[in-house]
């Protein structure tokens, strides 16, 4: 609801192309069973996500044995089909990289953001019999220019928190702020920043703080 709430629109999609605006969302998990392979690489910062299927219907009866769709049944680019495509501007026409906003779903009803990424590479990877659409995303190392006039959510200056350490730290700290008890707008936020050496492997280096407090401390650091 938090996702919902920040973005303005109830997500029911896992690709979401300009939803709101110039602003893109994905929603990426990965738990055990997810639908879909979404991997971080080892620096932290760089994520795999993995196209989606067809959805099931008469001409899509089993989503997950052909080829993830570039185009809807209609002839319309599908989700897949505009992210490839925004791809191809950014590389051929020089425009800039397309702006994603990541959610990822650490646990049912609990969705954490990742921050901004910049949509670098699309590739067809066949390696499985079928197509499937890979995407290449990049953590933006600054916050992005506010095109909606509302206030973006603060982009952590470090490297994603891994999920079990997210999972871990929402369970010990009952998933509310630790200041005020607070769940709304909630962060989580490096005790000791990433920048400083704090770990954010390490589940006593991360703690819940609402939007408030997690703005609060930023500004005494800065
Ligand atoms: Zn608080």
């Amino acid at each position: 609801m938090e996702m919902c709430s920040a973005i303005g629109v109830n997500l029911q999609r896992g690709m979401n192309f300009r939803l709101c605006g110039a602003e893109s969302v994905i929603l990426m998990s990965r738990r055990e069973g997810a639908p879909y392979d979404d991997q971080v690489e080892e620096d932290g910062r760089t994520l795999i996500y993995e196209g989606h299927d067809c959805s099931k219907g008469r001409n899509c009866r089993d989503p997950k044995a052909i080829d993830q769709p570039e185009h809807n049944p209609s002839g319309s680019l599908s989700q897949n089909g505009l992210f490839a495509e925004a791809v191809r501007r950014f590389k051929e026409t020089g425009e800039l990289p397309e702006r994603v906003r990541v959610f990822e779903k650490i646990r049912d009803g609990i969705w954490v953001y990742n921050g901004v990424f910049e949509l670098l590479n699309s590739k067809s990877d066949y390696s499985t019999g079928r197509r499937v659409f890979k995407f290449t995303l990049r953590l933006l190392d600054t916050n992005p220019p506010i095109a909606t006039g509302q206030p973006l959510i603060r982009v952590e200056d470090d490297r994603i928190i891994p999920s079990w350490v997210k999972l871990a730290v929402w369970k010990r700290d009952q998933g509310q702020c630790v200041k005020c008890g607070s769940n709304s707008s909630l962060h989580f936020d490096h005790i000791i920043p990433y920048s400083k050496g704090g770990s954010s492997k390490d589940p006593e280096n991360v703690q819940i703080l609402c939007g408030r407090h997690n703005l609060a401390k930023r500004d005494k650091i800065e």
